[in-house]
């Protein structure tokens, strides 16, 4: 990822998304894409996080509402499943978490210097149900 940011373009300059003809980009992953320079998905806004979603797929039960409310498009889903997190374009909003219907959540929100197998080690646990007595 490059380092550029927004002030470094001059006042005028056409932001173009691709680099050369555009083919049906929906057909393509995102990363797979021939994003421009001037295209925000080249240009990582990983340093503007305090905080940072981290994932833990026991809980998740893939209903893509952290996909479809992400506003930066930083779930990564494939087929239909939540994969994880793109960091590079992660802004920390927590939104993903808000949304996040299950009990614990799948996605919660962890300082941004914790690695993540601390952080799964700390996740609370599911509400185990005591069996029935007959
Ligand atoms: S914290 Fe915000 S930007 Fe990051 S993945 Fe969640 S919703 Fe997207
Ligand atoms: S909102 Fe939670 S349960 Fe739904 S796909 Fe995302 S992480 Fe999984």
């Amino acid at each position: 990822m490059q380092e550029n940011g927004w002030n470094t373009f001059e006042i005028g300059t056409i932001l173009r998304p691709f680099e050369g003809p555009t083919p049906d980009v929906t057909a393509i992953q995102p990363e797979d894409r021939s994003y421009s320079k001037s295209n925000s998905f080249s240009v990582s806004v990983a340093d503007w996080r305090i905080e940072k979603p981290l994932f833990n797929k026991e809980h998740c039960i893939d209903c893509q509402f952290c996909w479809i409310y992400c506003p930066d498009m930083s779930i990564i889903s494939r087929d239909k499943k939540m994969i994880g997190i793109d960091f590079d374009h992660c802004k920390g909003c927590g939104i993903c978490v808000e949304v996040c219907p299950t009990t614990p959540k799948a996605l919660l929100m962890f300082p941004e210097q914790k690695d993540e197998e601390t952080a799964l080690s700390e996740w609370p646990e599911k509400d185990k149900k005591e069996p029935k007595e007959i």
